[in-house]
């Protein structure tokens, strides 16, 4: 159903029709609470009133995002790319983070759930390399070998006879 189509709808209850209006709420989630307009049809006769699936949405959408911004919790992106460059599959992510359940992790990286502010601070610290050795250590994750990011160029660093090397590809 999109947000245009009861405007001028007719409520068969009275007869009356329904007009699109805005209201204030205050949306709260994963303990923080954001204020929002919302949308919604009222009856102009009987004052029946009714919210669509998605003015919804749109309402925790935009309380999402308020959320995020004055809490300064990172977004779905930077959650997976940390992820990722770590090299940790969703799996091994959620053991470091408390044994969170796999399903809200995938959640925080699809925007789907909001990470609270200890869960954002945590995720965080695992960027830290010695963090993440230890929550690894205490939650029996085992780390992928950290290999040298290539620098930019196409320069590889490798050691030859202990001795550290440079290597250009060209290209
Ligand atoms: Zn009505």
């Amino acid at each position: 159903m999109s947000l245009s189509t009861l405007d001028g709808s007719l409520h068969r209850g009275c007869g009356g029709r329904y007009a699109l209006q805005s209201e204030s709420v205050t949306v709260r989630l994963s303990g923080m609470a954001a204020e929002v307009t919302r949308e919604f049809f009222r009856c102009e006769k009987c004052a029946h009133e009714q919210r669509t699936i998605d003015q919804r949405d749109a309402a925790e959408k935009s309380a999402t995002e308020q959320i995020r911004a004055s809490h300064d919790l990172l977004v779905p992106r930077q959650i997976r790319q940390l992820r990722e460059s770590l090299g940790l599959t969703v799996a091994q992510f959620a053991d470091l983070i408390y044994g969170t359940p796999k399903g809200i992790v995938e959640g925080w990286e699809k925007g789907k759930y909001l990470q609270n502010r200890e869960a954002d601070a945590l995720i965080r610290s695992l960027a830290d390399r010695e963090t993440l050795e230890r929550r690894a250590a205490k939650a029996g994750v085992t780390l992928p070998v950290v290999a040298p990011a290539p620098a930019a160029g196409g320069a590889v660093a490798s050691t030859v006879d202990g001795q550290s090397v440079e290597v250009t590809t060209a290209g």
